[in-house]
């Protein structure tokens, strides 16, 4: 199996070259050159087995330069009771009435993140063995928030890796500000930048284009790569758990083999949702996959209208990681219904870079349709949700999940689609605590209260524990203190390669 780029590129390369490279050298993104088809007894083979067992079977049809003894190791690694809190990794909860939880945030960082950011530092690591690479390697980040924890906890100390992560100074929660400034690791470094996350975001882009320091650095054995989500390496991780929440509704005799099921994606940056697109076009029997998005709403207008435009404002949410309005993968959603133009691919991606905006019309727009439908929900909206869950069925839920909760009902209200439904629940309530406390108590239950109380007494309330790894970090040291300008990025990250 083989991974050319989107936008035509002809070169075809091994999944450990296009993991180590992350993004085509012609802009685009990569993706395999055929998608593996699954059939009725590959997913009957997955019923009796653990997440891990089911992660190999599908990881090996993508990594064909892998062993699955490798394949294995990674896998282990990842996704060991060291890691996640919950022995089913990511467990499907039903609440009844047709609609199940599938549950990403059991990982080190309580975010749906560590699905995928737990497993990618193995890969590329077994990548750089594969290709012959002698450069240690650098992961520069620039996050809003979930992505950064989750790639310091995916490579800290990891051979021949170091990370740099780069946040907006008063731009993060205070419990992911402070996951982030506590982080221990003797290749991680942490620095907040006195601005918010589009300056920090085009701090590292300058970087990352900046030809004379890409030498100086290869100068001294370093080579600059990214952890960002449109890594093929970490999209795949990502199909897995669409197969194992399918295998675990099975077993549970929710639904019957073949059965078509929903899954309902709260959408930032479009990774998540493809992944379930790509277990579709394995064979998974999904029927819809429901795209649900915060006031930040360009997809919900894309996937109706087919117009995609990014000229609108930014609207800052109680549901921040999905605050974004340039959805990377839905790249390659495009390539794939267009059957691989990659002409047309690459002058929509040039209409979006020019002008801001494309136009899909026609039987891509139509195909589009055929599987995706979208609606969105803003803060009110979605504080009201998190309180009528929990009242209804004593579950706790985020306000990521809780956009995503929303719109399933928005879906079945519309269509009258009563096909069973899985809501992909992508973080614990205890990382937005405040917001959640506020929703189920009312703003004043916050008032006088430290992040650290406002978490206890939501546990106190619910009598649902909060998750270990946050609940430390009341007590952690701050070992991580640098502040800078946008400027000066490229210097801090000189500095953090000259430490240690
Ligand atoms: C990143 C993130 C999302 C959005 O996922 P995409 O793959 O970017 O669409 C949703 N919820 C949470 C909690 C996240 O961290």
């Amino acid at each position: 199996m083989l991974y050319h780029s989107t936008r035509g590129g002809r070169e075809k390369l091994t999944a450990a070259a296009a993991i180590k490279t992350g993004i085509a050298p012609d802009g685009g993104l990569f993706v395999p050159e055929a998608v593996p088809r699954t059939d009725k007894s590959f997913l009957e083979d997955l019923l009796p087995l653990g997440y891990r067992q089911r992660a190999v079977s599908i990881l090996e049809l993508f990594l064909a330069d892998y062993s699955r003894d490798e394949i294995t190791a990674c896998v282990d690694a990842a996704y060991g009771a060291a890691k996640f809190d919950h022995p089913a990794v990511a467990p499907v909860t039903p609440l009844g009435g047709g609609t199940h939880m599938l549950e990403l945030w059991h990982g080190p960082t309580s975010a749906f993140k560590d699905m995928a950011l737990q497993i990618l530092p193995q890969l590329l690591v077994r990548a750089l063995a594969k290709t012959g690479e002698t450069a240690e390697i650098v992961i520069l980040v620039a996050t809003s928030g979930d992505t950064g924890k989750a790639a310091l906890e995916g490579f800290r100390d990891v051979e021949r890796t170091r990370i740099v992560v780069f946040f907006p100074h008063e731009g993060v929660s205070e419990m992911q500000r402070l996951q982030m400034v506590t982080q221990e690791g003797g290749n991680v470094s942490v620095v907040a930048v006195r601005g918010n996350f589009d300056d920090t975001q085009s701090g590292v882009k300058r970087i990352f284009g900046d030809r004379s320091a890409g030498e100086q650095l290869a100068a001294r054995g370093f080579k600059l790569s990214s952890a960002n989500s449109i890594n093929w390496g970490r999209l795949l991780p990502q199909i897995v758990y669409y197969f194992s929440a399918y295998a675990d509704l099975l077993n549970a005799g929710a639904i019957f083999a073949g059965q078509p099921v929903n899954f309902v994606v709260p959408t930032g940056n479009f990774g998540n949702i493809l992944a379930g697109y790509y277990a579709k076009l394995m064979g998974l029997p999904v029927n819809r996959l429901v795209c649900a998005a915060n006031a930040n709403n360009v997809l919900t207008d894309f996937l109706r209208t087919g117009i995609y435009d990014r000229r609108r404002s930014f609207h800052k949410t109680i549901s921040p990681s999905m605050d974004i309005l340039i959805s990377s993968n839905l790249e390659r959603l495009l390539y794939h219904v267009t059957g691989g133009d990659s002409a047309q691919v690459a002058a929509w991606m040039g209409q979006l870079n020019a002008d801001g905006a494309y136009r899909v019309e026609g039987t891509p727009l139509a195909a589009i349709q055929d599987t995706f439908w979208s609606d969105w929900a803003g803060d009110r909206d979605t504080t009201a949700e998190i309180k009528a869950v929990y009242d209804r069925h004593r579950y706790l839920i985020d306000p990521h999940t809780a956009v995503a909760s929303r719109v399933l009902k928005a879906y079945r209200a519309a269509t009258g689609d009563e096909v069973p439904a899985v809501v992909v629940s992508t973080a614990s309530p205890f990382k937005f605590n405040d917001n959640v406390l506020a929703a189920l108590a009312g703003p004043d239950a916050l008032t006088g209260k430290s992040t650290f109380a406002a978490a206890r007494e939501l546990s106190r309330l619910t009598d649902n524990p909060m998750p270990a790894s946050l609940a430390g970090l009341e007590h952690k040291n701050v070992r991580h203190t640098a502040v800078c300008d946008p400027g000066e990025m490229k210097t801090m990250v000189e500095k953090a390669l000259t430490k240690k």
